[in-house]
């Protein structure tokens, strides 16, 4: 556990702002976006918030706002009668176009009921905003934005122990100087990369890990190069993979964990796909926990953004695990992931993957044939719903297969196996993890196991190895590092920090 604490002593020197007159080519550059500015990025939100308070003409709507926050992403059951009658002249006060006031109570609202309060075209967006921009909040917000865009060195970082490897070197424990935040930071060897012409591997998995935000995904914070190497600083999964909770652990899975963990990974494929990416490679190892029991999809090495609808080739992902169209080297689309949730379902329960014995040696061709022609085998280990989820999401024709239907993933949480998830709950982050990693056990096999990794030197160095280091090294990831500073400071903090 990070947390505040942990910061140097000299973090106050580090968040120092620039002074405002530093800030004009940024004044002149930044997207006046509404959404963008006071919505979407935690600091500019706090900022916007704190300026409307200022405001004696905008107290009424702050009020109904700040109720609203508490609501949305939750049921908001039966108190929202007595909310919308207490509220009802703040919803005319300011004109009708800030919302309308629910007619009837409602048991199950819709979760975007007040979400549109919170965005674009609303009652906030115009003459507020308009002045917030003229307003010292929004200087502050300039400087705070200068120093989310400072060059990211290792400087800025401790390095702790070693976490894991990959194939283009190793993944350590790290933390940032400035906030005291944990992260997992991926160190690709340069020279590895381009022995073995990973430059567009490496760059497709940065750029799509700086795409999503989620918090079922691993999250990237930033992005930068040292002499020999290029880092990923990605959210911090201290709880080990499932691969070694199914397998290393005394206690087995039960079927709660089983719903929970598959349920929160059906929420962050939703999340790529509704980003047209695929994952491609769903299976125990790359869902890891968190120090709270919360597991996210991780590795997106092998994801692929599909250009509107189009569908891609390409024997991609880990043999056992592919999908049936994959192997038959047919064209194929988002469907490959609900195969791959079958699987990870099939192996959470019954501690084997679906088409091979928990030790058997089996060789890849009849592996794929097995995975392509025969049908999977259900003992008494399955219940009715899981067996029947699992036969539905491991359709070998994807047109049959749970998911499938376009309906964004919708019918997979439909189904009656997630029966007891709240799946909106879920995703607003109020269910606790049915399991808690114990903080003092390190969830892996062995860490002398972990070999050092070697660096390959060498080779000629190219024009065109810097054009890739430079799309690599894009700094801090905006929303990732609004959050880290939001986390470590108090909101009075946000407005005062660096003013003395
Ligand atoms: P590769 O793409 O090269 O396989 P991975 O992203 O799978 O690399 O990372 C390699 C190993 O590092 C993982 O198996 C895991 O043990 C560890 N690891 C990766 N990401 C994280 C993370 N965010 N938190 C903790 N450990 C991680
Ligand atoms: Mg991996
Ligand atoms: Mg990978």
């Amino acid at each position: 556990d990070g947390g505040s604490k942990a910061r140097s002593w000299k973090w106050r020197e580090m968040l120092r702002f620039p002074n405002i007159s530093e800030c004009q080519d940024l004044a002149a550059t930044i997207e006046r976006d509404y959404y963008s500015l006071c919505v979407k990025q935690p600091i500019g939100k706090e900022l916007f918030r704190q300026y409307c308070w200022t405001r004696q003409d905008l107290q009424n709507c702050m009020i109904l706002l700040s109720d609203l926050v508490g609501l949305t992403g939750t049921r908001m059951q039966p108190n929202t009668n007595k909310f919308n009658l207490r509220k009802q002249n703040i919803y005319c006060k300011n004109s009708e176009s800030l919302i309308k006031p629910p007619k009837r109570r409602f048991t199950n609202p819709p979760r975007n009921l007040f979400c549109f309060v919170l965005r674009k075209g609303t009652f906030l967006s115009q003459e507020p905003f308009q002045q917030y921009q003229n307003s010292m909040y929004f200087e502050r917000f300039l400087q705070w934005k200068m120093l989310e865009r400072k060059p990211i060195t290792k400087k800025l970082f401790r390095q702790y122990r070693l976490l894991g490897k990959g194939g283009f070197g190793e993944v350590w424990a790290c933390q940032v100087r400035a906030t005291g935040m944990m992260y997992a930071c991926k160190k690709l060897d340069k020279g590895h990369v381009k022995k073995r012409r990973g430059e567009k591997l490496a760059l497709n998995e940065k750029e799509l890990l700086e795409e999503v935000d989620s918090r079922f995904v691993v999250n990237l914070a930033y992005a930068y190069e040292t002499k020999h190497t290029l880092c990923m600083v990605l959210t911090m999964m201290s709880g080990g993979d499932l691969k070694f909770h199914i397998y290393n652990m005394k206690q087995k899975l039960d079927k709660h964990r089983v719903c929970f963990y598959a349920a929160e990974v059906c929420c962050g494929l939703t999340h790529l796909h509704e980003k047209s990416i695929a994952y491609r490679d769903l299976k125990p190892e790359n869902i890891l926990l968190d120090d709270k029991g919360h597991i996210r999809i991780s590795d997106l090495g092998l994801a692929v953004k599909l250009s509107e609808g189009r569908l891609v080739r390409g024997m991609v992902g880990t043999v056992g695990y592919m999908a049936p169209e994959v192997i038959s080297g047919d064209k194929y689309g988002l469907c490959v992931d609900w195969w791959g949730l079958g699987c990870l379902i099939y192996e959470m329960t019954a501690a084997k993957p679906p088409f091979k014995g928990r030790k058997e040696n089996v060789m890849r061709q009849e592996l794929e044939i097995r995975i392509t022609k025969e049908q999977e085998a259900y003992d008494e280990r399955f219940s009715n719903e899981v067996k029947n989820i699992c036969t539905a999401l491991l359709k070998k024709n994807p047109k049959e297969r749970l998911g499938c239907s376009g309906s964004g993933g919708r019918d997979v949480k439909a189904h009656p196996f997630f029966q007891e998830i709240n799946f909106r709950m879920l995703e607003a982050g109020l269910i606790e993890a049915p399991f808690k990693p114990d903080p003092r056990h390190v969830y892996c096999s062995d860490v002398q196991d972990i070999d050092e990794f070697s660096t390959v030197r060498g080779g000629v160095h190219t024009e065109k190895d810097d054009q890739f280091y430079q799309k690599f090294n894009t700094g801090s990831v905006s929303l990732s590092w609004q959050n880290e500073v939001m986390s470590c400071l108090t909101r009075p903090a946000v407005v005062q920090l660096g003013q003395e």
